[in-house]
């Protein structure tokens, strides 16, 4: 079909050059004393020819004009396609950690684009894998300056500052950028975290408030953060002698997450502190149905310090029976058991949680209320003996306060991670391994700056900790 019209065009040429043939005429041209003969036939053919040159030579012509401006575009474009390899070059090497090519790449980016937001960044990235914190400190804070990467820019001074543990600095980043995006999810979190690290529990509630509208965090999540704020408040309501509102905040905590050990406790502390014994063991009582802990047993019993041994069992069985089988309520028993002599009970409980000769894995706790009750009941020494050697074999362990985000034990719970400061991960439970925190989590999630053309996924802005994957 493409070459139909070409054979229609020689055909027509055909039919016109046979058209003349048939028709011979002549042609008589006379100019300044010129004369031409020739036929029709040459004379179209003249025509024709003279035509083709003209366009050939208005062809050349319009070339040369152009020639310069069209070379300079061509050399233009190189550059251009030239500065974006280097820049998806250098995030590559960003990515996988290649410092020196970073470097490297990203002064070639800078001189072949003239376009500062593209490689700013890069620039900044680069920096940091080199360890010039100062560089990369003076391109995020140039990024500033333009509308287009201002919001990068303090993002990439938040990590920098926390790098550098300066939270109020990351906070009043924090706070610029919520400025500029309110709605963005990591602002929302890693706002609320600064606030809830510098201890500003009153913003750090209206900040979790808006993230929750916004679905910035989990639902269970952001419900346990507002009872944690609301528990912080409520301490410090105690310590500025504000007993009413540290009462009311306190069972606002409470009744937030009524599995918050810390909560219940603070809660049920304050209401023995005011007499109000009955409301007090209500409250551990309906902590120990979700969550029985050892901290919550020793609350219970001083409430009751001053009832006789065998008064105290009877207390620990009502408190037990909130929770019947689980182990922390055999415990509780038996050690009142162990107080008040009644050597059967104790023994019976404690069976029930591993306190048995042959049994397997059985806690610290356990193995040591045995020893007790061995030497106690018939001082049978050697047996005594065997269960304090099981207690220390380190066959079972103990749940302790382990942080989620560093997986750092601590004695007791605090909001506050004492050894990497984030906010409401300290959990009860086996020490374990340790996932990454969650300013780390939230950095990750965010995308890299929009560039023409591929960027791989994998080019992250730099995140809260150090070490190889520091920018990856
Ligand atoms: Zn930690």
């Amino acid at each position: 079909m493409r070459t139909l019209p070409a054979i229609v065009v020689i055909a027509a040429l055909i039919a016109g050059a046979v058209f003349i043939a048939d028709r011979p005429g002549a042609v008589s041209l006379t100019w300044e004393g010129w004369r031409v003969d020739t036929s029709i036939a040459v004379m179209v053919f003249g025509i024709a020819l003279i035509a083709i040159l003209a366009a050939a030579l208005f062809h050349l012509v319009r070339k040369i004009i152009a020639g310069p401006g069209a070379f300079a575009r061509a050399r233009r474009e190189r550059r251009r396609r030239r500065g974006y390899r280097a820049l998806t070059q250098g995030m590559v090497a960003v990515a996988a950690g290649d410092a020196a090519e970073a470097k490297r790449c990203a002064r070639q980016a800078d001189l072949l684009l003239a376009e500062p937001p593209l490689t700013l960044l890069l620039s900044a990235q680069a920096a940091q894998l080199n360890g010039d914190q100062k560089a990369a400190q003076n391109y995020f804070a140039a990024m500033l300056e333009r509308p287009e990467t201002e919001f990068l820019g303090l993002r990439g001074l938040i990590m920098q500052a926390l790098k550098q543990n300066d939270e109020a600095e990351a906070l009043r980043l924090a706070r610029r950028a919520k400025a500029l995006h309110p709605k963005t999810p990591w602002v929302l979190a890693s706002l609320f975290e600064l606030q809830a690290r510098t201890g500003k529990w009153g913003e750090a509630e209206a900040t979790l408030k808006i993230a929750a509208r916004r679905n910035a965090l989990p639902e269970p999540e952001s419900r346990r953060h507002r009872a944690v704020v609301l528990h912080e408040q409520s301490r410090v309501a105690e310590a500025e002698g504000r007993d009413r509102d540290a009462a009311r905040l306190a069972a606002a905590a409470n009744a937030m997450a009524p599995g918050f050990t810390p909560a219940a406790l603070h809660h049920a502390g304050l209401l023995r502190a005011s007499g109000h014994r009955r409301h007090a063991r209500k409250v551990i009582e309906a902590a120990w149905r979700l969550a029985p802990h050892p901290e919550l047993a020793t609350a219970y019993g001083a409430l009751f310090a001053d009832e006789r041994p065998m008064e105290q069992v009877k207390r620990y069985e009502t408190l037990a029976a909130q929770n019947k089988d689980h182990l922390e309520s055999h415990i509780a028993i038996a050690t009142a058991a162990l107080a008040a002599r009644l050597w059967g009970e104790a023994r019976r409980h404690l069976a029930a949680c591993g306190g048995t000769e042959g049994a397997a894995a059985t806690s610290p706790r356990v193995c040591r209320l045995m020893a007790e009750l061995e030497e106690a009941e018939h001082n049978d020494l050697p047996a005594a003996r065997m269960w304090l050697a099981r207690a220390a074999s380190g066959q079972a362990t103990e749940p302790s306060y382990v942080c989620g985000a560093c997986g750092g034990e601590t004695a007791s719970w605090s909001s506050l991670c004492p050894h990497c400061r984030s906010f409401d991960s300290i959990e009860w439970r086996l020490p374990g391994r340790a996932p990454a925190t969650r300013l780390q989590a939230a950095a990750e999630m965010t995308p890299s700056l929009p560039v023409p053309g591929r960027v791989p996924d994998e080019t992250r802005l730099a995140v809260e900790n150090g070490g190889p994957g520091a920018l990856a």
